[in-house]
């Protein structure tokens, strides 16, 4: 089969959800057999998300392969278990890097550079994937970030408009909006898709498929009206009315038949509705999880989206527990000796989570501090882990001025030193130690037991580490180095056996955890959440 090329546009509004669509259709056309892949193309200038601050972009997800990227992909990985590489996520800054590179290597033999053709032909190569070593796919799905009609995505709107043509039936166009619901007026109003739609044209682009995000549920008369508006066929109109979770979303598609749409316009038979038999149990558990347990983020970042991807982590590994997890978000920075025990109240278990810089780390300390000397069960990933090794040297080891060497560059008792490697970077960008490695993991341990194998390999997004020359003190003192990278010598993971579950990461397990693979540290943490009542 021909591989064919799904183009994914939001109009109106942002924040409607469009990784969400991406990747359940995804998903949906994974279950028919096919292979898919999914990418998002950003109009920011940035060359990735990496140097952005969370509040601007929400997490930074990362790749296998060490890409700093947009959080739809973490959406693409958990609903397909898909892999991702740094071909799934492209900037408009990337774009124009690799065009101004190649006119400065005098490439371009003397020719003018333009928006038209120069970048919209690296766009339109990178939606192809020309470059890329790719399994033969069946599909490649394009989301396309911020909403059309933006100055800068215009070249974006360009590039599909110019494969479209090129590819006829291999390419289709899938076009989200919003329909609001005037309270006073009592009406849904289809007026602003109506409008999205006429500015899509207006660049070229017909849309096939119409998914219309509603908050009320949208009669088959306010389809017809859409549908005829638009120049859209009325089974190709099909509505994202909200949901209690965002893992229904595929089976609503399903039921309205938006991937079989896709295949129609395409002209590939449509054949049997999957049954997606692993994905009901999963929503059949998560309905069933009615019981809450308590879980504390112990972080900075006071933005859903910052934490996404632990979150998400979260929630799974608690429906496959059978309890909800109920996520608070504890702001690091209000911790004082004096009231932690107040900030933790109630709570099962806490995460400390990932960061940079000093903002936020005593209270970070104090709160691992907290449930070390009362064993609740604690998960520290990246800076969170930090954090739990340098509150051990202080309290435990009698160090009390240690610290990390990012938060200060003088301390005598350096247990996180900057990794050697990162001593001569000058630049910002990209240069962190990212993506997966090896980790061996000590028989034994709970880590081990977790895993149920030795070797494992973990993403990871830091520049500092746990100084080895500290080591054997902290294991003589009750905290085990259980997870090693082989490679370097790294210690990847700090447990205290004598506690209930009293655990770091140097590493980020919450960029693997799929809706059908929860990672299976998350699921022990859950659990000993759970037996901690
Ligand atoms: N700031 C720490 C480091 O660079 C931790 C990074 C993180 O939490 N992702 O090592």
């Amino acid at each position: 089969m021909k591989t064919n090329y799904i183009f994914i546009t939001g109009g109106v509004v942002s924040s409607l959800g469009k990784g969400i669509i991406s990747a359940s259709l995804g998903k949906l056309l994974q279950a028919r057999g096919y292979k898919v892949t999914i990418q998002k193309f950003d109009p920011y200038i940035n060359i990735d998300p990496g140097t952005l601050n969370p509040y601007e972009h929400g997490e930074c997800y990362v790749t296998e392969d060490g890409m700093e990227t947009d959080l739809d992909l973490g959406h693409y990985e958990r609903f397909t278990g898909i892999r991702t590489t740094r071909h799934n996520s492209i900037t408009t800054g990337r774009i124009y890097k690799t065009v101004i590179d190649r006119e400065r290597r005098g490439d371009y033999l003397g020719k003018t550079i333009q928006v038209v053709p120069h970048i919209t032909d690296e766009i339109k190569r990178r939606m192809l994937r020309v470059d890329e070593k790719d399994e033969q796919l069946d599909f490649v799905i394009t989301e396309v970030g911020g909403t059309i009609g933006d100055i800068e995505s215009a070249p974006f709107m360009e590039a599909i408009r110019q494969l479209r043509w090129q590819l006829g039936h291999n390419a289709v166009c899938v076009h989200l909006t919003y329909v609001p619901y005037l309270k006073a007026a009592g009406e849904l109003k289809t007026k602003p898709t109506q409008h999205s739609v006429k500015e899509l044209q207006g660049m070229g682009i017909q849309p096939d498929i119409l998914v219309l995000r509603t908050e009320c549920h949208l009669d088959d008369a306010m389809r017809m009206k859409v549908a005829s508006f638009c120049n859209v066929d009325l089974e190709c109109v099909v509505q994202s009315e909200d949901m209690p979770s965002i893992y229904e979303v595929p089976v609503s598609m399903q039921r309205q038949g938006l991937d079989a749409a896709v295949l129609r316009k395409i002209g590939i038979p449509v054949g049997e509705t999957p049954t997606m038999t692993g994905w009901h149990a999963f929503l059949d558990k998560q309905r069933n999880a009615t019981k809450e347990i308590h879980i504390g983020l112990v972080g900075k970042y006071d933005l859903q989206d910052a934490y996404k991807s632990i979150r998400e982590s979260l929630n799974l590994a608690g429906i496959y527990n059978d309890v909800k997890a109920k996520l608070h978000f504890i702001n690091s920075e209000n911790i004082t000796h004096e009231n932690v025990a107040d900030q933790l109240k109630g709570m099962a278990g806490i995460v400390v989570c990932p960061g940079f810089g000093q903002r936020g780390i005593e209270g970070k300390i104090i709160a691992a501090e907290y449930t070390r000397t009362h064993d609740i069960p604690t998960f520290g990933i990246c800076l969170g882990m930090q954090m739990m090794v340098i509150e051990f040297a202080r309290n435990v080891l009698g160090y009390k001025d240690a610290n990390s060497r990012e938060m200060d560059a003088n301390t005598p008792h350096n247990v996180i030193d900057i990794m050697e490697e990162q001593k001569s970077i000058t630049q910002m960008g990209g240069t962190m130690r990212l993506g997966a490695y090896e980790c061996n993991l000590r028989e034994g341990s709970r880590v081990y037991e977790a895993y149920g194998q030795v070797h494992v390999q973990e993403r990871h997004r830091h520049r500092y580490e746990f100084n080895n020359n500290y080591q054997k003190e902290y294991e003589k003192a009750g905290m085990q180095c259980v997870g090693i990278n082989p490679a370097a010598n790294l210690v990847e993971i700090v447990e205290i056996p004598n506690l209930r579950w009293y655990i770091g990461t140097q590493f980020h397990p919450e960029y693997s955890s799929t809706v059908l693979r929860p990672h299976p540290l998350f699921m022990s943490f859950l659990k000993a959440c759970i037996e901690s009542l």
